[in-house]
């Protein structure tokens, strides 16, 4: 998911937003201010009813943001590298890079986030208990309330026990410390995220039948989505077992052409490119990389400023290339590919480029390695 705009850093890893959470922003804000509040406490003025929704609102994306803040620290902690954070349609996502080690940090960076979510919601329904107690009653003990039962909603939810759910990964940390095979273990946890999409997507239909409106479509997108969602890691599961023990130099182009970043767009065009078999063209300077050419971005060049750019204005910039060792497993370097380079990699050993790793070089690691497989008779 795209962040549309940073919002800033929380606990080191950058927090982004998605346009989509706009949406809901104004979907739960409007709910509570124009239906919820003025029915359960009447008579108040209009700014009043707007005022506690739109608190109730920002309290509610502000505990979404900690649930999803606890599973970066955590995730941290552990030894993985943490993207960001985005707030979007569907919630918060913590994008980390790479896998837990073991099934103990699975469990912990997955189980800190409802955990979290139930901690805020007893807190804010400790809150309203104790305020009741003391007499006091009306709009803003019924938004305290409606915090407290969404926290807990929010907690119980992402602890049901279907991939991508908090609780999918709860279930692949059991099964992968039950049977010791991860592979096993994450298509488990996505065979129940399907199902559980399948039931969310009956349930939420049915009560769109009964009357119930909108909160049963949105039911049934959630469960929509979550398909789609369980789907993907089941194939990312499968890739990533074919892949097991393939290193980067397995697959890697080794020694590729490489030109200086002061080459002008023109010369290559009219030197290299025809001799040349590839679609891309890492810079490098005294051996080290240095940035990384396409032909997609070359092409993007018109004719008449070709002779007055150089390769270096259109290339990936250093910041942007993704960088591999020669030793590094092709499982860990899957996840780090970036857009900018069209998925590639460089292959760096002792800061001197050895090698290039292309989206081609992988899905044919991947097909050999899966008819490796099937010789082997492991399926
Ligand atoms: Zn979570």
């Amino acid at each position: 998911m795209r962040a549309s705009f940073r919002i800033g850093r929380v606990a080191g890893v950058p927090v982004g937003v998605n346009w989509s959470v706009l949406v809901i922003f104004l979907l739960i804000a409007w709910g509570l201010a124009a239906v919820q509040f003025p029915r359960a406490y009447p008579g108040r003025p209009v700014w009043a009813y707007v005022l506690a929704g739109l608190a109730a609102a920002v309290v509610f994306f502000l505990g979404l943001l900690a649930h999803e803040v606890s599973h970066a620290v955590v995730a941290k902690r552990n030894g993985l590298e943490v993207g960001g954070i985005t707030l979007w349609l569907f919630g918060g996502v913590a994008e980390l890079r790479g896998e837990a080690r073991d099934p103990g940090a699975e469990l912990r960076i997955a189980g800190v986030g409802p955990l979290v979510s139930l901690i805020i919601g007893l807190f804010f329904g400790g809150v309203a208990v104790l305020l009741s107690l003391a007499g006091v009653h009306g709009l803003w003990l019924g938004a305290l309330a409606w915090l407290a039962g969404i926290n807990v909603l929010l907690a119980v939810f992402n602890a049901l026990p279907a991939a991508p759910l908090d609780g999918g990964r709860l279930l692949r940390a059991a099964v992968w410390k039950a049977t010791g095979d991860r592979t096993k273990a994450s298509v488990v946890a996505a065979r129940a995220g399907w199902v559980l999409g399948v039931l969310l997507i009956g349930l939420g239909l049915w009560r769109f039948l009964v009357g119930a409106g909108f909160g049963g479509l949105w039911l049934a997108l959630i469960g929509w989505f979550l398909i789609g969602a369980a789907g993907m890691e089941e194939r990312q599961a499968r890739m990533g077992s074919a892949l097991r023990g393939v290193r980067v130099a397995d697959v890697m182009t080794p020694q590729p052409q490489t030109a200086s970043g002061d080459m002008t767009v023109a010369d290559f065009v009219d030197h290299y490119l025809f001799a040349y078999r590839h679609s891309a063209l890492p810079l490098t300077t005294d051996g080290r990389p240095v940035g990384l050419v396409t032909v997609d971005r070359v092409r993007g060049i018109p004719a008449e400023r070709r002779s007055a750019t150089t390769l270096a204005e259109v290339a990936c910039r250093a910041d942007q290339l993704v960088l591999a060792s020669p030793d590094e497993e092709l499982t860990d370097l899957l996840p780090r590919l970036s857009e900018c380079a069209d998925g590639r990699a460089l292959v760096v050993a002792d800061g001197g480029l050895v090698g290039i790793v292309s989206p081609s070089d992988i899905s044919r690691a991947v097909q050999r390695s899966s008819l490796r497989e099937q010789a082997a008779g492991r399926r």
